[in-house]
């Protein structure tokens, strides 16, 4: 197969900062669709692979997982995008296309969905390398077309910070008379307080301090609980129907399953591991209440999230930075010090 050998940025050991690398992305084939990334938000996600958090990383590793570019040209079977389109790339790039996840749409949770980065690819043979790159070959199935009325960088942390917001607050039919709380006001965090409020639905931010108050309002909270204070904890039993848990960390869950109503539901997102402390079981029974989880979204879920952002004039909340100062972005975003999402300008790699 043919490759074309290209500039990225990232990583080769969970201890080393990410620098410049070169890697080989594929020549377009028939369903392929080249794109010159414009840019590339900064997700939770990318440190904690780049570090090894989850245990699963081979290196060397390339992140980037918020795409949006230009195509730059297209196989000769491509239907639905020709050169000059603007489009986006999310979290996945590929998937076995006929098990029953995908056939409804689902294909997050296909068995083999292929990641963006760090997934396996199959055209050469290798691991996925992400979007902190000059460009990126992508099944069309697998692409997305933007709105034309948003900001452009603004939108690249539709694409996961986003939509793995929306697919919880979709599947849990949030509404006009729901009750809706976000745990964590970073990346993911301000994405729903923004997508639950254009739904209508009454907003509440648990965060652990005082900080963040007038920026959740002003995102779109009606309220803000200090989940650290625990009277303000004790004031919020029983109260919401659907809980989006952020936090990227071993966190105990245990107090905010109490401030669910009856029937809700606290869905995490956030932290990938075991508990501790463990769940205490009786208030879910007491109150026929879940907890659960949610990955990303389809693509589908993905594209309707993009039209909804494109009605409703949706973009996130960024501070654009240049690939070269990645390593500090990644220091900040682990003190939360970022509003509310780093974006990665792609032309400081192209030069
Ligand atoms: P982020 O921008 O760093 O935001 C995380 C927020 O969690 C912080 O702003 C902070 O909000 C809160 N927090 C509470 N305890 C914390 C602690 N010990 N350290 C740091 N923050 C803490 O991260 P993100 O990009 O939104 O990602 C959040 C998590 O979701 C990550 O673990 C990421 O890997 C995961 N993720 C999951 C999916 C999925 O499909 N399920 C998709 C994307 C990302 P306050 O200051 O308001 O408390
Ligand atoms: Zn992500
Ligand atoms: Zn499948």
């Amino acid at each position: 197969m043919k490759v074309k050998n290209i500039k990225a940025y990232g990583t080769v050991a969970a201890d080393a900062d990410l620098k410049q690398l070169d890697i080989n992305r594929r020549e377009v084939t028939a369903k392929d669709v080249e794109i010159d990334i414009l840019y590339c938000g900064v997700c939770h996600s990318d440190l904690h692979f780049a570090r090894n958090d989850w245990g699963m990383t081979q290196y060397p590793v390339v992140p980037g997982h918020e795409i949006v570019g230009k195509v730059l040209n297209v196989g000769k079977d491509v239907k639905q995008y020709k050169e000059g389109d603007l489009v986006a790339v999310g979290c996945l790039v590929d998937s076995c296309r006929s098990c029953n996840n995908c056939k409804n749409d689902l294909e997050q949770y296909c068995p083999e969905w292929v990641g963006t980065y760090g997934g396996y690819d199959k055209h050469l043979e290798t691991n996925t390398h992400g979007g902190y790159s000059e460009t990126i070959v992508v099944d069309e199935a697998f692409v997305l077309s933007i709105p034309e009325n948003l900001d452009l960088a603004g939108i690249a942390p539709v694409l996961c910070a986003g939509i793995t917001t929306w697919s919880p607050l979709r599947h849990w039919n949030v509404g006009k008379d729901s009750k809706v709380a976000v745990v964590g006001l970073g990346g993911l965090g301000h994405m729903a307080i923004k997508l639950a409020d254009a739904l209508g639905a009454h907003v509440t931010l648990f965060s652990r301090s005082t900080n963040k108050t007038d920026d959740a309002k002003a995102l779109g909270a009606d309220e803000v609980i200090i989940s650290t204070d625990e009277s303000q904890m004790e004031g919020a039993m029983g109260r919401f129907d659907l809980i989006i848990d952020t936090v990227p960390y071993e966190h105990d869950l245990n107090p905010y399953v109490g401030t669910l109503n009856t029937n809700g539901t606290l869905v995490v997102v956030g932290y990938l591991g075991p508990l501790d402390p463990m769940l205490v079981t009786v208030p879910l029974i007491m109150g026929r209440k879940s907890v659960a989880g949610s990955l990303i979204g389809g693509i589908a879920e993905t594209q309707e999230l993009l039209d909804f952002c494109g009605k409703h004039n949706i973009t996130s909340d960024i501070e654009v930075i240049n690939m070269q100062d990645i390593n500090i972005a990644y220091e900040r975003m682990l003190k939360s010090d970022v509003k509310y999402r780093f974006v990665i300008d792609m032309k400081s790699l192209k030069n």
